[in-house]
């Protein structure tokens, strides 16, 4: 931090967008196709009556629909994620609408991420690795713990050294890529799901898995000894406004929740992408943030994966992810 307390950004957020094939339903109900990606790095909308595109948007990467997951995650997320074996935190979030493809892109990122960990660590014999996974999910602001159901709500400290803290927070040591994809296996289980209007599985929590990586040298050879980071994988809740679900009562209540944490996220990612002179960051605003803090801005990594449909009918909200994209560039 400088006096003024503006802190000066060292890592740019990398924002990559993903456009998924029309859906079944969609099909069905004769939707047309509302954005197009000419190239890697650009998607446009389309105009109905026009052959011409109304308006373009580039990105470090776009992902179009033909694109598979381990071409999302060769294209910008593995070397975020492999980050955290070299001491560097690291987060990568799914953003976008309900039913855009956050689940099904975070569910294939984790898996590689998985595969290209435990081969690193292969590839590292002169060093001890301990991985660690935590999950949260934060419904309705209140954060309870995807590995220990039973815990009821978890209250967020403030350590002295560490910033925020979960209390009481389980942390599973983790054996080998199999256990661990056990254990995010009974993460997935956990996870609370409501229905909505937009899509009947679809998820109106926040979805914080951590694998805290330990590495420590086995023989003194003046190479760094020993460091620790977190990996962050994040499946947001849906971008949408609750008033766009046609729910109401409990689920209203979710949704502006959800909003808060979103909007406050959506708030710090602006500033960190805003330039060197940022000023104050309003990390302290949700429980998402808090709880991400020290893996967003100064020297920690971060890549946002924006998920889209290509559908017409999804053109408005299609729209504002895309606001959103451009704002964390
Ligand atoms: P979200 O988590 O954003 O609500 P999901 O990940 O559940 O959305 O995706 C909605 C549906 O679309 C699921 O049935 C999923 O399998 C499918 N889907 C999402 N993205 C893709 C993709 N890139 N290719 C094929 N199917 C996809
Ligand atoms: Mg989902």
């Amino acid at each position: 931090c400088t006096p003024g307390g503006t802190k000066v950004r060292e890592e740019k957020i990398m924002v990559m967008v993903r456009v998924r094939p029309l859906s079944s339903r969609e099909q069905a109900m004769y939707d047309l196709i509302a954005l197009e990606c000419p190239n890697e790095e650009t998607v446009v909308f389309k105009n109905p009556n026009d052959e011409r595109p109304c308006s373009s948007f580039t990105f470090d990467k776009v992902f179009s629909p033909t694109c598979v997951t381990a071409r999302v995650y060769e294209g910008g997320a593995k070397d975020v994620a492999l980050s955290a074996l070299t001491g560097i935190n690291a987060t990568i979030f799914a953003y976008g609408q309900t039913s855009s493809g956050k689940t099904f892109t975070m569910r294939g990122i984790t898996e590689y991420a998985i595969e290209d960990i435990y081969q690193y660590m292969q590839n590292h014999p002169e060093r001890n690795f301990s991985v660690k996974i935590s999950a949260l999910e934060i419904y309705n602001e209140t954060v309870v713990d995807l590995l220990n159901r039973n815990s009821g709500p978890l209250r967020l400290l403030d350590d002295p050294e560490k910033g925020t803290i979960v209390e009481k927070q389980v942390e599973e040591v983790v054996k080998d890529s199999q256990h661990l994809k056990h254990l995010i296996g009974i993460c997935e289980a956990q996870r609370q799901v409501g229905e909505t209007a937009l899509n009947d599985k679809s998820s109106r929590s926040h979805q914080i898995l951590r694998l805290t990586i330990e590495s420590r040298l086995k023989e003194n050879s003046g190479r760094v000894k020993s460091f620790v980071a977190s990996l962050n994988l994040v499946d947001l809740a849906g971008s949408e406004r609750a008033s766009q679900t046609k729910s109401a009562g409990l689920r209203l209540r979710e949704g502006s929740h959800i909003n808060r944490s979103l909007l406050t996220l959506t708030q710090v990612i602006r500033k960190l992408s805003g330039g060197k002179r940022i000023g104050h960051i309003p990390y302290r605003e949700s429980k998402l943030t808090r709880i991400l803090q020290s893996s967003l801005g100064g020297n920690a990594r971060t890549a946002i994966i924006c998920t889209l449909s290509p559908a017409m009918s999804h053109v408005e909200q299609s729209r504002n992810t895309l606001l959103f994209a451009t704002s964390a560039k």
